[in-house]
């Protein structure tokens, strides 16, 4: 039985009652029990309006790709609830030091508030509703008008549902409920209200269909298509309804760092693998849809398409022609690797000339920086997924139905050598030809593409970490030092975090202060202007010691990819805390910016599980360092 009378639609209050038990445990078992629950509930019941509650449990208005997301800032959100509650933004502040949650401030300040009606229940699709308008507001007054909505919302909360709200209107629930958390609920949920005679389903059939909507939804991350295909068609034969679609970006495969050259021939011992060049620019997922709309996506499934007009202009023209003169390819999704193109010289330019190119609102005309495309996989063709090919079979494909266009599509070299000596050689190559190094990819066997999976058919190998750390960091910015000298003005260097995915935590690793120039300096400064917090939040994990505390805090918002000579255990950095000592965080020594990487989300950031295993990684390997 539901907690809410049937027939009646879903409360709000009913969700945050689950968010409730979510956050009181960090079992992954109960959490995954307690969602399961609640959407077998929907299901039931209220089937139409399963979509909002994912929705709201993912914080999130619609698929990641269209971006559309709340992410109000402090101060919006302070008026909000002083608006609301009557209270002071001044008093709002002081609580917000001392607790470091907005939500729980909200919650706070509705305790003191003294209300004369009961306000009328919050409803699940009203809230959806009223958020996805919120997230829609721009132009003149849209502050003014935010703070209404918020209002509009915050008056008919009850207990602490003010806490999940302002949470989910701030872009974080900060509850420990991942994605990989809702996507095996909702296959239990839907195996076991599918089931006819009231028993529970077996654990073998629930394993199953867990598998069935992570494979597909991984290949079409879209929870409306899904959740639409579960309810007309259940979940055994969901792949039937449910593919990759051109137009959907769907989550890249990614690689595995390495730091030795044998250490890739120990592990493709007996396998056929290909090498190919890494090219140092940003990944490109490039859509053509049957209808012939063309897209190009970002890692982070981001439509590019504002910032690559240059791109989108030519994709029709990126297929092979038949003897008739029509493309071979008509519909098709590729990964590539766009990179800066110097079209006198024909070569590669480095990574930092594309990152001075606009990112939004760039028309063909005013392109400074030419890119030319590297295609180094084909997903689909012509009306047929080809995730389950092998890279062999996707390459011949690729190289059948495209045609290499200079300076402006080509296929990533390659090269078949598979001794220590040959790769060598093709890895010295790859730097002469601009590059950052090598992907080693299986060919034959566990050779399918593995869309969202950091897997080890994919290796790559960065010249410049082969006798270092294995790989870069992407580590977040969370604290600033006011700069000194000639850096007087800017902050002169920046407290950086990786990020717990257990925990949902920011937790501290270092300091950097070089390798800047003078205009990322600028750029940062003026940018951390407005993500500047009062204190630092709840989830963030950090030794309040001088040689740490920063001058001025900061909301997770930049990215800077990092490399260090080494990592280190640390008894003020609490980056890995727990993993490799028990008393111990890791820190990194040396540490240089190298970029920003504005392609990543901060919970996208290097996990305290990756610092750990570098730091593994970096012990094993420290004595074979010659071999290579
Ligand atoms: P992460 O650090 O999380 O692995 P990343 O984006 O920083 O992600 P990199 O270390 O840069 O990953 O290595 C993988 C990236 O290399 C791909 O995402 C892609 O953008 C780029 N790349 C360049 N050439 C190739 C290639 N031939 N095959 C696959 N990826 C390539």
């Amino acid at each position: 039985m539901p907690s809410w009378p049937i027939g009646k639609d879903v409360p709000y209050s009913a969700l945050c009652e689950v968010f409730d038990e979510v956050s009181e445990t960090r079992s992954r078992l109960l959490i995954l029990k307690y969602m399961t629950r609640f959407f077998v509930d929907i299901i039931r019941h209220n089937p139409q309006e399963l979509v909002y509650a994912v929705y709201l449990s993912l914080n999130r208005l619609g698929p990641e790709y269209e971006g559309k997301e709340l992410g109000l800032g402090e101060s919006i959100l302070l008026k909000a609830i002083a608006q609301s509650t009557g209270r002071e933004v001044k008093m709002l502040k002081a609580d917000l030091q001392r607790l470091g949650d907005l939500g729980e401030v909200a919650v706070l300040s509705r305790g003191k508030q003294r209300t004369m009606f009961k306000p009328k229940p919050l409803t699940l699709r009203h809230v959806f509703k009223t958020l996805s308008e919120l997230a829609s507001i721009t132009g003149s007054s849209s502050q003014a008008k935010k703070v209404d909505k918020i209002n509009s919302l915050l008056v008919g909360c009850t207990d602490n549902q003010a806490k999940y709200l302002i949470r989910s209107c701030a872009g974080k629930l900060r509850i420990g409920l991942a994605e990989q958390t809702i996507l095996p609920s909702l296959a239990q949920a839907f195996t076991i209200a599918e089931q006819k005679n009231n028993k529970l389903p077996s654990e073998e059939k629930l394993v199953r269909h867990i598998e069935i909507v992570k494979q597909v939804f991984s290949e079409l991350p879209n929870y409306d298509r899904l959740i639409e295909a579960m309810l007309t068609h259940g979940v055994a034969n969901l792949a039937e309804h449910c593919e990759l679609t051109p137009g959907i970006p769907l989550k890249p495969m990614l690689a595995h760092p390495t730091k030795s050259l044998t250490e890739v021939l120990d592990r493709f011992e007996n396998m056929m693998f290909t090498c190919e060049y890494k090219y140092d620019g940003e990944r490109a997922q490039i859509h053509r849809t049957p209808a012939g709309q063309s897209f190009v996506y970002s890692r982070n499934s981001e439509n590019l398409s504002q910032k690559y007009p240059d791109i989108l202009s030519r994709i029709a023209s990126f297929s092979a022609k038949d003897a008739d003169g029509n493309p071979k390819a008509k519909s098709f999704v590729l990964d590539c690797e766009a990179v800066a193109w110097d079209r006198q010289a024909g070569k590669i330019l480095p990574f930092q000339v594309l990152s001075t190119r606009k990112r939004k609102n760039t028309t063909d005309e005013e392109i400074a920086v030419q890119v030319c495309v590297f295609a180094f996989d084909l997903l689909y063709l012509n009306g047929e997924a080809l995730t389950r090919k092998t890279l062999r079979e996707r390459r011949a494909l690729l190289y059948e139905h495209f045609e290499a266009q200079d300076g402006r599509f080509a296929f990533a070299v390659h090269s078949e050598g598979s001794n220590v000596n040959d790769i060598q050689e093709f890895l010295d190559a790859s730097i002469v030809d601009a590059c950052e190094g090598l992907m080693v990819k299986t060919l034959d066997r566990d050779a399918s593409y593995e869309p969202s999976r950091r897997s080890r058919n994919w290796l790559k190998v960065k010249k410049d970490y082969l006798s270092g750390v294995g790989d870069s960091l992407d580590l977040v910015v969370i604290g600033g030092y006011i700069g000194k000298g000639k850096r007087t003005g800017w902050y002169g260097g920046y407290l950086l975090a990786c990020y717990d995915e257990e925990s949902e935590a920011y937790q501290a690793i270092c300091k950097v202060g070089t390798g800047f120039s003078e205009e990322n300096l600028k750029l940062f400064s003026e940018t951390l202007q407005s993500h500047i917090i009062s204190g630092p939040r709840s989830y963030y994990e950090w030794t309040d010691h001088p040689l740490v505390r920063p001058d001025v805090w900061f909301e997770p918002k930049l990215v800077f990819e990092i490399k260090a000579a080494d990592l280190s255990l640390s008894p003020v950095h609490k980056a890995a805390y727990g993993h490799i000592d028990s008393e111990k965080g890791i820190s990194l020594r040396f540490p240089r910016f190298l970029r920003l990487r504005d392609d990543k989300a901060p919970e996208q950031a290097t996990n305290a599980t990756q610092v750990a295993d570098l730091f593994r990684a970096q012990n094993r390997h420290g004595d074979d360092k010659d071999k290579d």
